[in-house]
């Protein structure tokens, strides 16, 4: 299996995840053009993308989803309410998006969990996506995580996990006040802080490596994020330069280019 983020944060996100002859998006929320620029970069060829799973229907995960699904008929996967909040924004996809509840998806060889987190969304899901023993997890766009949802991705090889926020930088930006409520709330997205301390949580549990995802760029910083986390794990005896790799999920640039092989 092979996993990759092709652009992370609040202006688009879009993953990409291959497991032998299933070629998988995770969200589509980059123009067709820059999107069609990323994949081949990283030699990827947008033909053979079988199926794109979206998490919700905000912008930044859907907003180059009409264009690519009219150019590369994949199929679409969702969650149904969901679905039904992209297809009233999107009248082209209307009955064109498989809808999912609560139960598994196999895509190919590839079987998908989905999570339902808490986000302002109409519904929102984070995705363990598993081909034989190589899982890895994207959970991005939730204001809290908690012990339910690490059970669910836990035995992933590799977690692209939220870290949006320094909750310190977060009060001082520029952003309106509605706004900051909105993102540090339970329907917002995750803290560097909560992040950190879901990863204790994964390390334990056997998860080794790390994409620090949908990272802020009015709230955060790498290094603030990098700092941060390593403080938390190091308070739990776990050294972040030793213990696991933590890379990052970029906005503007692909990366974390993971290949998990059956037995790693
Ligand atoms: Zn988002
Ligand atoms: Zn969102």
């Amino acid at each position: 299996m092979r996993i990759l983020s092709l652009a992370s944060g609040s202006k688009g996100n879009c993953y990409y995840v291959e497991s032998g002859e299933s070629h998988i998006l995770v969200d589509c929320g980059l123009s067709l053009k820059r999107l069609e620029e990323r994949m081949a970069e990283a030699g990827i060829d947008p033909s053979k993308v079988g199926y794109v799973l979206i998490s919700h229907e905000h912008s930044d995960h859907t907003k180059g989803l009409v264009n690519f699904f009219k150019k590369y008929h994949p199929k679409i996967f969702c969650n149904y309410i969901s679905a039904e909040r992209i297809e009233k924004l999107n009248p082209e996809l209307e009955s064109r998006i498989n809808t999912f509840d609560n139960e598994q998806l196999f895509l190919g060889n590839v079987t998908v969990d989905a999570i339902p987190v808490s986000h302002d969304s109409s519904f929102c899901t984070a995705f363990k996506l598993s081909a034989g023993s190589a899982a890895a997890s994207i959970v991005t766009d939730l204001g809290f995580i908690d012990s339910g949802i690490i059970d669910k991705i836990s035995g992933s090889k590799v977690v692209f996990l939220e870290s949006n926020h320094d909750e310190r930088m977060l009060r001082i930006c520029h952003y309106p006040s509605i706004i900051k409520s909105r993102i540090a709330s339970n329907m917002g997205h995750l803290s560097n802080t909560q992040a950190g301390h879901a990863m204790v949580e994964l390390v334990r549990r056997g998860t080794r490596h790390f994409a620090l995802s949908h990272i802020s760029e009015n709230s955060n910083t790498y290094e603030k994020a990098y700092v941060t986390i390593a403080n938390i794990l190091g308070e739990s005896g776990i050294n972040i330069d030793t213990d696991v790799v933590v890379r990052f999920a970029h906005q503007h640039k692909i990366g974390n280019n993971f290949k998990l092989g059956e037995d790693d």
